[in-house]
């Protein structure tokens, strides 16, 4: 094995999705001697890169509202359910107090990315489970998450002090020997560095860890299988790869909510590979722009309640024919919604997940369906679902609409995202203690930020939060690691 070469003052980031390229943009910033970066796949970018919705923020300056947005610690707090209102209090009071953190600072996160990052952020969406309109996004083609990634990395490779090295797994923590704790209690051995893989060659490298390998929805066979054998069978969003929650177990780390892992409900049927367990995702977007979910030609829930109500929903109908768990659902779009999300819509006709027909070719269940959103979304009755916004619909319900072309593809529930991980503590420092110990036992030496850590989200994570806990968390965890690198 090579052996270390830096000295211990250097920040180790582990993973380049945006969790570890804002920790390492936060290192830099606060004036840590160097950043390296260590990246498994031969492409940083990680699943952050696929994000299509936005990010979430508020209140912001991009908000079109009346009234300063001040809902969205509630909104969160309501969407994490009952996991949040354990009958522990200090677990309460730890899970609230991140989730204050998260919402405190969303607006500062979407500042940093625009103002600092120059991400185009102007365009904002109201997603499921929110009360208003905070996921931002640009105006322009590209989609925000390969956006936020491609332009937060040009600004890195512009520092000498940054070093990125992809193909290069990390397999061990480093630990020092095992100290004493406080109150004849023992802390966990302190982290110095990481053992990583690069082709055949195992090296070393000393200094403060920022652990950010993301989640592990597409690990199917391994940590899915093991905390939730009821979703076998589904298809997923998340590129197929393992977790590395063990790596932090072994150094004493404590996991939180393993079995809370989100399902998408719209991930795209591709029509000619039905059978595919990688799904596309149909971003949420399509929904809060307008978009409605059909079955045999009917509406059957209101489109933009919580991903978790919405999937529920189709998985309680009966699923269709084939080797997957999936279920036979239309996504429907009108032109006001296809319009408003023209660039989105461009790229998954290009893919052939979304094709155009003209209201008139719809059959008739699907038509006395539209006639009746149509009234709906012009206020003319009130929505059977309780629908109470409805983007950019722009038909009305009459003759007139016969001409007028829809878009239109099949969607499934696909699981998406792991709320559980690592316990952190509001300075992102890895717990080797429960969320309702008296002492906290944070591991010295080691954070966390981005969806391997749990607790934040509880039961339901919102549209647009993923993104935001990356940068909220990914900063806070940067500049702890550099403060901690400054002083070796
Ligand atoms: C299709 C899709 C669309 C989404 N859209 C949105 C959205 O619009 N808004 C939103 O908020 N969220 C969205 N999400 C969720 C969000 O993108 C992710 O939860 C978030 O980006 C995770 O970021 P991360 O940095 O924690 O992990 P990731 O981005 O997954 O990055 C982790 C990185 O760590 C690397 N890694 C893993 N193990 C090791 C190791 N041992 N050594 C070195 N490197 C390692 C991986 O290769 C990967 O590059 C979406 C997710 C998907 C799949």
């Amino acid at each position: 094995m090579a052996s270390a070469v830096r000295d211990g003052r250097t920040v180790i980031v582990v993973g380049s999705g945006l969790a570890g390229l804002t920790a390492a943009s936060a290192a830099l910033q606060s004036n840590a001697n160097a950043v390296v970066l260590l990246e498994r796949a031969a492409k940083p970018g990680g699943n952050s890169i696929k994000a299509s919705s936005g990010i979430n923020g508020a209140p912001t300056r991009f908000q079109l509202q009346s009234h300063p947005d001040t809902a969205f610690f509630s909104d969160t707090v309501k969407s994490a359910g009952k996991r949040i209102y354990s009958e522990a209090t200090l677990e309460q009071t730890r899970r609230k107090g991140l989730i204050k953190l998260l919402t405190d600072s969303s607006a500062a996160a979407v500042d940093f990315l625009a103002n600092e990052i120059g991400v185009d952020l102007s365009v904002v969406t109201q997603l499921g489970g929110h009360s208003a309109a905070r996921t931002h996004r640009g105006a322009g083609r590209t989609p925000p998450g390969a956006d936020i990634i491609t332009r937060l990395l040009g600004e890195l490779r512009q520092d000498s002090r940054f070093e990125l090295k992809t193909d290069s797994e990390v397999i061990r923590l480093l630990s020092s020997s095992h100290s004493p704790g406080p109150a004849g209690s023992s802390s966990p051995p302190a982290i110095i560095g990481v053992e990583y893989r690069s082709g055949n060659e195992l090296s070393s490298v000393a200094g403060p860890v920022v652990f950010a390998t993301g989640g592990f929805a597409g690990d199917a066979d391994g940590l899915l299988a093991k905390h939730r054998p009821d979703l076998s069978g589904l298809p997923s969003t998340n590129e197929p790869r393992s977790g590395m929650h063990r790596l932090l177990t072994d150094v004493g780390a404590q996991l939180v909510d393993m079995d809370s892992v989100q399902i998408h409900p719209t991930g795209f049927v591709d029509p000619l590979s039905r059978d595919s367990p990688l799904k596309f995702l149909a971003a949420e977007m399509l929904r809060g722009e307008g978009g409605i979910l059909l079955h045999n030609g009917r509406r059957f829930v209101d489109e933009l309640d919580t991903r978790e109500h919405v999937s529920r929903a189709i998985m309680d109908m009966e699923p269709g024919s084939g080797p997957l768990k999936q279920w036979d659902v239309q996504l429907l779009l009108d032109p006001g919604a296809c319009q408003t999300a023209a660039s989105h819509v461009a790229f998954y006709e290009w893919k052939g997940l979304l094709s155009r027909k003209k209201v008139s070719e719809l059959d008739e269940t699907t038509r006395s369906t539209l006639r009746d959103y149509s009234l709906a979304a012009t206020k003319q009755i009130p929505d059977v679902f309780g629908r109470t916004s409805f983007g950019h619909w722009a038909l009305t319900g009459g003759h007139e609409d016969d001409d007028q072309e829809v878009c239109i593809g099949w969607v499934t529930p696909v699981t998406h995202f792991t709320m559980g991980g690592v316990a952190i503590n509001d300075k992102c420092q890895v717990l080797s203690s429960s969320l309702d110990a008296e002492t906290e036992a944070p591991v010295p030496g080691l954070w966390a930020a981005g969806e391997i850590t749990g607790g934040i989200h509880g039961d339901n994570r919102l549209g647009g939060s993923s993104l935001l806990e990356c940068v909220v968390f990914g900063r806070i965890a940067g500049e702890q690691a550099a403060a901690e690198a400054r002083s070796n």
